[in-house]
């Protein structure tokens, strides 16, 4: 299958971009890693007349801590992160881990995952559960976004067609925070999940209780959801199987899935309760192991 032709730009810095970008409007499309782009022009779904390659934007590149804040950059790839290194929170390691394949994670850039919108986007999910905000530069300047509200369909964001994804915003990695994550897909890898979890955990100073704590869930709406039930049945509570339980059958039933070709609306949800108990797990242990390593 041969992609179409199209005019290629390489904008040397952000402003250049954005000027480009409000010139062209709906004839040009950014291009990232192309893992999705790419796919769609050699499909017809997409037919822009330009593309904007941002591989040269610096104001994209990069990961940086600020006052208990780290600024990841759109264009970190999906292996940079699985890597891990001291500013990028675990639950995001673990989540673009487990999206496609190594050549794919090669490619494919945070900013490309959070644009695509996908509901079952293994960098959105984690991303989701950490509570954080997306940074979008637009002709009138940059607006902060959190991800709770960004998220419009499946494919569909808040984001402006003029508009450019240019860093997420999280909390800094700590002591007595942890994540879990799980994907569930048809076969183990190269797959789309049919149901994730992830969940964001953080323990009071007790090691114990659950300060505050975010269960997302993908592939069970059109959009990566928080379970609002979860959140509130850990929310204060000592940590542990029997509240986990509880919360696990609280996101079962925040779900919205429905039947289609890969699986059964009934089928998910079930998936939804056990993929939730593993990741609550799986995050206190995480949360509990960093405490006593740093304490
Ligand atoms: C074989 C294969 C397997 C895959 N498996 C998975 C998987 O398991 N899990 C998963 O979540 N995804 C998967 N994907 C989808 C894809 O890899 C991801 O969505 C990826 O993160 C997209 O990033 P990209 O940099 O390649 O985006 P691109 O293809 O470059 O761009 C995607 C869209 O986002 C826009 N865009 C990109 N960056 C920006 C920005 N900074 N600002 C504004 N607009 C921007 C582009 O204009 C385009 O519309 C898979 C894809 C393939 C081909």
């Amino acid at each position: 299958m041969l992609l179409p032709t199209f005019d290629y730009y390489r904008p040397a810095g952000l402003p250049e971009a954005l000027s480009l970008l409000a010139e062209m409007g709906e004839d040009a499309r950014p291009l990232a890693g192309g893992t999705d782009l790419l796919v769609n022009l050699k499909l017809k779904k997409a037919a822009p007349k330009a593309l904007l390659d941002l591989g040269s934007l610096e104001e994209l590149k990069g990961n940086r801590t600020d006052d208990g804040k780290v600024s990841l950059g759109a264009l970190n790839t999906a292996s940079r992160l699985a890597s891990g290194g001291p500013e990028v929170p675990g639950l995001l390691s673990l989540g673009a881990g487990a999206l496609g394949s190594p050549q794919v994670r090669n490619r494919a850039t945070l900013g490309g995952n959070l644009v695509t919108a996908r509901p079952a986007a293994d960098i959105c999910l984690p991303l989701l559960a950490l509570g954080a905000t997306a940074v979008l530069a637009g002709p009138q300047g940059e607006r902060e976004v959190p991800l709770d509200g960004y998220f419009q369909g499946p494919g569909y964001t808040v984001k402006q067609p003029g508009e450019i994804l240019t860093r997420v915003l999280v909390g800094a990695p700590r002591p007595g925070v942890g994540g879990g994550y799980q994907k569930l897909g048809l076969r183990q890898a190269m797959e789309i999940a049919l149901v994730n979890v992830a969940v964001y955990l953080e323990l009071e100073g007790d090691g114990e209780t659950v300060a505050l704590a975010r269960v997302a869930l993908g592939a069970v709406a059109p959009v990566p959801m928080l379970s609002p039930g979860a959140a509130q049945a850990l929310q204060g509570t000592p940590a542990g199987e029997k509240i986990f339980t509880e919360a696990a059958e609280a996101a079962a039933a925040d779900a919205k899935p429905i039947d289609d070709h890969r699986g059964s609306a009934a089928y998910r949800r079930d998936m939804v309760r056990t993929l939730t108990l593993r990741a609550l797990r799986q995050a206190l242990s995480q949360a509990q192991g960093s405490k006593e390593a740093r304490s």
